[in-house]
């Protein structure tokens, strides 16, 4: 199976600079998609007294779930008010990413690309790497707190990374980079000490050489 990574990762950059989104982990409320309602089964239950049973249609209490049809035109995602975390939001990019990449079934290859999208939207690759470059070392425990990714989205990143590092580039990467620059002076600042341990390491070097 031969996948357009550049392109999905260009729909997930897409959708955070349309959603204005400037801070991670992203707040939960700021999640959406354009002619989507994104609601929990027990809220839209609720209002449309429909039992949950229904909602699903006949599908265990799955964390969310997408569905057309059930009004002309419009598209739902509900999901499990209960279950709701860090999970949550990597599920609900991915019923996101279905969309935006335009899928029209769920097999093997519509999965693996939602799942790729919710982890570059969840936590972009290339805002990884500039806080990398800052001289902040990347690993799970960093991704779950910086990102408030699941542990076993962490790893997957990880896993990632270690396969192709940063070598990946996008077209929206500088965009990305400057719709977050704010949020990552703030919060990683470089660290002087970094450059300063290079610095040193490359006269070490050099001194080293002279003999
Ligand atoms: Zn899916």
């Amino acid at each position: 199976m031969r996948f357009d990574w550049a392109k999905i990762t260009s729909l997930a950059y897409l959708t955070l600079l349309e959603l204005d989104i400037h801070e991670f982990p992203i707040p939960a409320k700021k999640i959406r998609c354009k002619d989507v309602i994104i609601s929990s089964y027990q809220k839209y239950a609720k209002i449309t007294g429909l039992p949950i049973e229904k909602l699903t249609l006949g599908h265990e209490l799955e964390d969310a779930f997408l569905l057309k049809g059930l009004r002309p035109d419009v598209t739902l995602i509900l999901y499990n008010k209960e279950k709701y975390g860090p999970r949550m939001k990597h599920t609900l990019w991915h019923e996101i990413g279905h969309i935006k990449c335009g899928h029209k079934k769920h097999s093997e290859r519509e999965e693996i690309e939602a799942h790729f999208f919710a982890a570059q939207a969840n936590a972009p690759n290339i805002l990884i790497k500039a806080i990398s470059q800052r001289g902040y070392s990347i690993n799970v425990p960093f991704l779950v707190e910086c990102f408030g990714l699941s542990k076993e989205a962490a790893e997957k990143k990880m896993e990632y990374l270690q396969k192709y590092s940063f070598n990946h580039c996008n077209e929206y990467d500088d965009l990305v980079q400057l719709q977050f620059a704010q949020y990552l002076n703030q919060k990683y600042p470089t660290k002087t000490n970094h450059y300063y341990d290079d610095y040193f390491e490359d006269m070490e070097k050099e001194r080293q050489g002279w003999y």
